[in-house]
């Protein structure tokens, strides 16, 4: 730290993001990208002269993208903000939506990057305990007056709340936003969106980066009420209105008339969720039931540390969170089903050693 950062900094713990190693090949299950590429279509754009347009900005109201986004989701193109990411739009909400007087809510395990926003912006954040089987008591948001933060499904267990639970949480939470990341939604979340019509405090936000095979590219979009989306705008407009460049742009347009290809991607990593967690349940882990590209497991005789270690070394990533009631866990993303059965049978391999060496990392 130089001695010119503000003081107001001193105590920021940043986000972490899933380690990225150059070491060697890895089969890469710790950032829950998808294993499947862009659609053909998104190639096919990127290819077709758009780099030679890289000296014009791009168009900063994104018109094209938002009436591609508004036809699919049956909204209209002054109810969607693209943002950088959908973390420009957790960074945007928060600075936007609650300050030290609205103080912001979510769940104690959940998105790691929300609890860092709300230390960046000096927001009273109120991290609510999940239930015992991790999952969000909705009762515990009801009459909260403060912004509510929810991925639904969450991370890093999988689990999705109803709808009708979030829409008590709305209704009793009138004068602030209601935040839900839906994220994960394509692999057998239910979205709330059509509630936006109904809710001028909802926010929706979606991401490129999973079911859509962009992580790379860093698109997001959140959808609501027109105030709410104007809101964001004038935060993008006073921060950078060129927030998502050129190429991302058309890689977005093409992406969303390929609509019927991710979907069919998303059918195949449920497809593969099911069979993995099926495997692994039979060899005596514990797998949370998942809605997301995704699961979380444990398995009694290996602690969460084992696991992750043991799987790198035989050049699988996993991500693992080593904190409180998930640190018998961890999170592995849902691959190809190639991946996935080497995943399962290194996982057996490592129990199968762990029989007679016992715990080679201690429980902390
Ligand atoms: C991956 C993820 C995001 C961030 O997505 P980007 O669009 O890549 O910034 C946001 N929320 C949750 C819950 C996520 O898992």
């Amino acid at each position: 730290m130089s001695r010119f950062l503000s003081h107001r900094f001193d105590g920021l713990e940043a986000y972490v993001p899933g380690e990225q190693p150059r070491d060697r090949t890895y089969i890469k299950l710790n950032t829950n990208e998808s294993p499947y590429p862009p659609s053909p279509e998104v190639s096919e754009r990127l290819c077709s002269g758009e780099i030679g347009n890289l000296n014009l900005y791009p168009d900063p109201t994104g018109r094209a993208l938002k009436e591609k986004l508004a036809a699919l989701y049956e909204v209209g193109p002054e109810n969607v903000f693209l943002a950088n990411g959908s973390d420009e739009i957790l960074n945007f909400a928060f600075m936007a939506f609650c300050d030290a007087e609205h103080g912001v809510a979510f769940p104690d395990i959940s998105y790691g990057f929300y609890p860092v926003f709300a230390d960046l912006y000096a927001i009273p954040a109120s991290v609510i305990p999940l239930k015992e089987d991790f999952s969000v008591d909705y009762r515990d948001y009801l009459n909260i007056g403060k912004m509510v933060v929810i991925a639904n499904p969450n991370a890093p267990t999988g689990m999705k709340i109803p709808l009708s639970e979030i829409e008590e949480i709305l209704k009793s939470n009138p004068g602030q936003v209601v935040l839900i990341d839906e994220a994960y939604v394509d692999f057998g979340g239910e979205s709330c969106i059509p509630l936006i019509k109904k809710y001028d405090n909802l926010l929706v936000s979606h991401t490129y980066s999973k079911s859509r095979s962009m992580a790379g590219a860093r698109l997001g979009y959140a959808i609501a009420d027109r105030e709410l989306i104007a809101d964001l705008e004038k935060i993008k407009y006073s921060t950078n209105p060129y927030n998502i460049n050129r190429l991302t742009l058309a890689a977005g347009e093409a992406a969303a008339d390929s609509d019927a290809y991710y979907k069919e991607n998303a059918r195949k990593i449920i497809s593969t969720r099911e069979k993995t967690a099926e495997t692994l349940r039979e060899a005596g882990f514990t797998v949370l039931p998942s809605s997301a590209n995704f699961i979380f497991v444990k398995h009694e005789r290996l602690n969460g540390e084992t696991m992750y270690r043991k799987l790198r070394d035989r050049g699988i990533l996993v991500r693992y969170f080593g904190t409180g009631r998930i640190r018998d866990f961890v999170r592995i993303s849902i691959g190809t089903p190639e991946q996935m059965e080497i995943l399962a049978r290194n996982l057996k391999e490592i129990l199968a050693e762990q029989k007679d060496g016992g715990y080679e990392y201690e429980k902390k």
